[in-house]
């Protein structure tokens, strides 16, 4: 007999093979299983290194200058050019965001 595992469906409580995508009964995904961990990777990576976060917040930084350097050329050219400016847009956001995860990242990490 081929191992098969059975789950119990989170939704209403059936007994569905785990090599279903969904819940025979219900439907409901069977994506999330218990015995999968989805913190563990996150925790298994290695942290970056202290030269890692400064050449991230080095790119962020230049990301975030660059989308504000953009929006204001595109502002002054062209008030019309919505791609340029969602670009840019985007530029800010992800360096932003870059320098929360170095920021966090450089707080965290012990050096
Ligand atoms: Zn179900």
């Amino acid at each position: 007999m081929a191992f098969m595992a059975m789950v119990t469906c989170s939704e209403c409580g059936r007994a569905v093979s785990n090599k279903a995508a969904a819940c025979i009964g219900c439907g409901a995904p069977l994506g999330v299983s218990p015995d999968i961990n989805y913190v563990a990777p996150t925790k298994a990576a290695t942290p970056p290194s202290p030269a890692q976060i400064r050449r991230r917040t080095l790119l962020s930084l230049t990301a975030l200058m660059m989308g504000v350097f953009w929006a204001s050329m595109v502002d002054h050219a062209h008030a019309s050019h919505r791609l340029p400016l969602f670009l840019a847009a985007l530029l800010i956001i992800g360096g932003l965001c870059g320098l929360l995860v170095s920021l966090v990242h450089s707080v965290t990490v012990k050096t």
